[in-house]
């Protein structure tokens, strides 16, 4: 749930750390620290608080040390203080450890280490990783020449649970000692010096360069050398990736917030996604992914499976997928759907969502899929993330890094691939006209165009937000898609205002909700299909009559007079149609969230990317 950074060169670790830390600072956010080596000791400077507190921290400007580890920290287990913040040592003080993920069998563990006389500092699971590895030095049989290494194997074979773990000791001063299992980690090569990380850009403006790491595999990385063994230590070759990042796609160019340039970079994020995976009068083509026109009439449901925005996108993804498939898709919580014995077989097909591609219960919801004989196809942001590894297919949104805690550019990305994915299946099924299929293909690759539209005046949404923005409660309402786009509205609000919200199907409102409505309640209404128009006009007109403030978000001609505030969007096919009503929506969120003074970007309580269960 953190990040994780490491450093090993010629050069004064700490300021690297930091720097890293600070790109990090995405993926967790409640406490710091980093550990450098000096005069044959491990020096720790940590505290609670954000990355830049650790400038503060006493004497942390003065450390010589060329070799360190560093952590960003989302508490799971203790809360956010100094003494659980990471990094942590063992009693002796002969290793530190960062560590990204959760040890679930951690009191066993610590009950055995208490057992043998070690004492423990912090709430953390973590804290047992340090003391592990100092018994088995002490006392293991080691497999191994490098004795750190094999102490480090021998620890992390005792270990349930995920994670990431950076390990320095002053016994063997110039090698950091990395190893992962269910969560990210990669290692830069550079010339002299190299680098670890959770996260590419962490590390992008020194290298290019990197090795991403595997589950249960080892590296020992010193400043002129990078090994890499496997889980019997043998040692093997790894191949070493290119990552033609930019470090400054990374950086806000210019906006106020990560969220709004993000939002701003929609027309071309959707572009990217789009690419070249069709053309007018062409086929869809997806490289890598091998589905057959007999597989595909060989299944008889699909389950998108996801959490938060991505499983919203999702819900946009099933309309489309069975208007043109003619098969029907169940669209669940990953959490839920890994627990509630979903029915899967050789005939399901199981499609998962993850921008981060590290979300833990997606992942554990699609091993539960292949186990139970369901081909498994994974959609997310990252090359080469978790879930991209596990699944038999993957697919790639394009939408470069997201850095803001709430997602934008990702879920629209995700609505339009998973458009192009039905607009495949139905082209190799045959179960569409193609001429229907031929318009959904043109209203996508307007899509850019007309989003930009959108954005190119934002003035009514930054009127609509000053008036609303000191609200309690707001209610998004809306039928079909626009259901589906009310249930992310929702969520964008409440993740960076802190302002309470629901959504509801238009139609529910008068089976409970309308109870809440009274003077001036801020209702939000999306009327985008043709077909459900006057519906929709007749439950804001309920709540009208009930004194609520509406602002509608519609492309169709609907009377301006009835409502408060109309922010008029393009037409489009309306199984793509969250794509452009979900704008008016963020850039809402975003303002109301601004007029709030919040912090935009790093919301209270949340992180980027989700990695515990
Ligand atoms: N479970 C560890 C802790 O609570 C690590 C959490 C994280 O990944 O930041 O300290």
């Amino acid at each position: 749930m953190c990040g994780i950074v490491g450093y090993v060169g010629t050069k004064k670790a700490t300021p690297i750390l930091i720097n890293g830390l600070l790109s990090l600072e995405y993926r967790g956010y409640d406490s710091a620290g980093i550990a450098t080596i000096e005069n044959k000791k491990i020096i720790v400077k940590k505290d609670k608080g954000r990355v830049n507190n650790l400038y503060n921290l006493d004497g942390i400007n003065n450390l010589n040390g060329t070799i360190g580890i560093a952590h960003t920290r989302w508490a799971t287990h203790g809360k956010p203080s100094k003494e659980n913040s990471h990094p942590h040592m063992d009693n002796s003080q002969n290793f530190a450890v960062v560590h990204n993920g959760i040890i679930e069998n951690y009191r066993k563990l610590k009950d055995f280490l208490i057992s043998k006389g070690y004492s423990f500092l912090s709430e953390t699971d973590t804290e047992v990783i340090p003391n592990l590895i100092d018994y088995y030095f002490k006392n293991g049989v080691h497999i191994h020449e490098d004795k750190f290494l094999s102490s480090v194997k021998l620890a992390v074979g005792d270990l349930e649970g995920s994670y990431a773990i950076e390990v320095i000791s002053p016994l063997f001063p110039d090698e950091i000692i990395v190893v992962r299992k269910n969560s990210p980690l990669v290692v830069g090569k550079a010339n002299g010096e190299n680098f670890v990380a959770s996260d590419i850009p962490a590390i992008l403006s020194y290298t290019k360069n990197f090795y991403l790491l595997d589950d249960n595999e080892f590296g020992v990385v010193s400043k002129d050398n990078i090994k890499f063994f496997d889980n019997n230590l043998k040692q093997y070759e790894k191949n070493l990736k290119n990552i033609e990042w930019d470090a400054s796609s990374a950086e806000k160019e210019g906006f106020e917030d990560f969220m709004l340039k993000e939002i701003f970079e929609q027309p071309n994020s959707i572009r990217e996604t789009i690419g070249s995976r069709f053309s007018l009068g062409k086929p869809c083509v997806f490289d890598d992914l091998d589905i057959s026109k007999e597989y595909l009439s060989s299944i008889n449901k699909i389950y998108i499976v996801a959490c938060g925005t991505a499983m919203y996108a999702g819900l946009a993804g099933k309309t489309v997928l069975e208007k043109l498939c003619k098969i029907p898709v169940t669209v669940d919580i990953a959490s839920e759907f890994r627990y509630r014995n979903p029915l899967i077989d050789d005939k399901t097909l199981c499609i998962y969502i993850s921008q981060s591609g590290e979300t833990a219960d997606t992942i554990a919801a699609l091993k539960l899929a292949k186990l139970n004989g369901a081909k498994t196809i994974a959609i997310s942001n990252v090359i080469g993330s978790s879930i991209t590894r596990e699944a038999d297919y993957s697919i790639y949104t394009h939408a470069g890094p997201e850095i803001a805690v709430a997602s934008t550019k990702a879920y629209t990305s995700q609505i339009v691939l998973l458009s192009i994915l039905a607009m495949h299946f139905a082209e190799l099924l045959g179960s569409c006209p193609l001429n229907e299929i031929e318009n959904l293909k043109s209203d996508i690759l307007d899509l850019p165009s007309k989003v930009q539209t959108i954005l190119d005046d934002t003035t009514k949404i930054q009127d609509f937000a000053k008036q609303v923005y000191t609200q309690k409660d707001m209610f998004f309402l809306g039928r079909g898609t626009d259901y589906a786009v009310a249930l992310e509205g929702s969520l964008k609000l409440k993740e960076i205002s802190y302002i309470h919200s629901e959504a509801y199907a238009a139609g529910e409102l008068k089976h409970g909700p309308i109870a809440l409505i009274e003077n001036n309640v801020v209702v939000i209404g999306i009327i985008t299909d043709e077909k459900l128009v006057e519906k929709s006009i007749s439950n804001l007109q309920e709540v009208i009559t009930r004194g609520a403030k509406t602002l509608v978000i519609t492309n169709q001609n609907i009377p301006n007079s009835h409502f408060d505030f109309v922010i008029n969007i393009p037409k489009t096919d309306s199984v793509i149609s969250p794509v452009l009503s979900v704008i008016p929506l963020q850039l809402l969120a975003y303002y109301i969230s601004k007029n709030k003074g919040l912090d935009v970007d790093k919301p209270r309580n949340l992180a980027k990317s989700v990695t515990v269960e």
